[in-house]
């Protein structure tokens, strides 16, 4: 039944189509099995298509930026990856300001070419994102964020697709960014965002990211695939240290590790599976909550977890 609803996809014009595709390729854990149907739409247009005709035929859907917040399952999925890395990738310098200059960059376009492009042409406001591994759309949906910054503070307006497929814009001001949320609604489909950025000398832009990378290299395990920092930090405490006090720190089931060099990332050192890391996650939960009473809450998204319109 789903096949032939995948099948009847596939007949939508500009649509680049992997059958079958695994996940662990589109990950940054490097785990997960096959998806019935990834889909690279060329074009907006071919996208508003594949999302129209996907709700119509009632195919759960998930999207997709850099998958480096994600824990695909292990088992094939019937259902559909959207990736918008084609579709929308673009970054297009825009007008001066009164207090700056505009940068529109499209939801697939990559946040390492985002920040780069802002060294090129000396603009700056978003080198404290340097490092994260994200799409446009990925930051802008998590609101990412490091110590130096998060990628709302130089937001002006964010443009999405609704749950019914309509464009929508909002401002900054409408908008209700936190601790890795947007506050956007989980079904939409963010298109793109606008940044107002001043203007500074590329050399400085360059020495301030370098300073950032090298930090994040030394604290951070980058040797091993991985989604990043596992938990959310609870108010006033940090997520790691709670973990590492418990007795977890490299405690490891199979190929999946409670990273020794920083005990809120799960490391995949070869051939871990999503049921490896969710047990390690599971027994992070348990020990932190047995030894200090702190509920631990997850910032790692499961993919079965963010499909819309879900087989019912
Ligand atoms: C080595 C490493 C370091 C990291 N460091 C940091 C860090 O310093 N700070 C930080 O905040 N995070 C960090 N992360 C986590 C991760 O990079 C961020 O959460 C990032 O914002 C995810 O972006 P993505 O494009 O990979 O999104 P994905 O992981 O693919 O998806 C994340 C969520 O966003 C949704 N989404 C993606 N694109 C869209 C779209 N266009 N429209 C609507 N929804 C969308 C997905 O459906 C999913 O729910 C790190 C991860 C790794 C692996």
């Amino acid at each position: 039944m789903m096949n032939s609803k995948l099948r009847a996809l596939e007949s939508i014009p500009d649509v680049e189509i992997r059958r079958d595709e695994p996940l662990a390729r589109h990950t940054t854990f490097r785990v997960g099995g096959p998806v019935g149907m990834l889909a690279r739409p060329r074009s907006q247009g071919a996208l508003f298509a594949l999302l129209d005709s996907a709700s119509h035929l009632g195919v759960p859907f998930a999207i997709l930026g850099e998958g480096s917040n994600v824990l695909a399952p292990d088992e094939p999925l019937e259902m559909m990856v959207i990736e918008l890395h084609l579709a929308c990738g673009g970054l297009i310098p825009g007008s001066r300001t009164e207090h700056g200059k505009l940068l529109y960059a499209g939801a697939g376009a990559r946040l390492r070419d985002l920040v780069g492009f802002c060294i090129k042409n000396g603009l700056q406001g978003l080198e404290a994102l340097a490092g994260v591994p994200a799409t446009v759309g990925g930051a802008l949906f998590m609101n990412a964020s490091t110590s130096w910054g998060a990628i709302s503070d130089r937001l002006v307006q964010i443009d999405l697709l609704d749950s019914q497929g309509v464009k929508r814009s909002f401002r900054r001001e409408q908008l209700s960014p936190g601790y890795r949320t947007m506050g956007l609604p989980e079904d939409c489909v963010i298109l793109g965002g606008c940044f107002e950025l001043d203007s500074c000398a590329a050399a400085v832009l360059e020495e301030r990211v370098e300073t950032i990378l090298e930090k994040r290299r030394k604290t951070q395990p980058l040797r091993y695939p991985s989604a990043g920092s596992v938990f959310k930090n609870p108010p006033g405490l940090f997520a790691g240290a709670l973990i590492e006090k418990a007795g977890l720190k490299g405690h490891r089931i199979n190929d999946a590790q409670i990273s020794e060099k920083h005990a809120n990332w799960i490391v995949n050192r070869g051939t871990a599976t999503a049921k490896d890391v969710l047990e390690l996650m599971d027994r992070a939960e348990n020990a932190v909550f047995g030894t200090f009473g702190v509920r631990l809450e997850r910032e790692i998204r499961i993919l079965t977890q963010i499909c819309r319109n879900p087989a019912k």
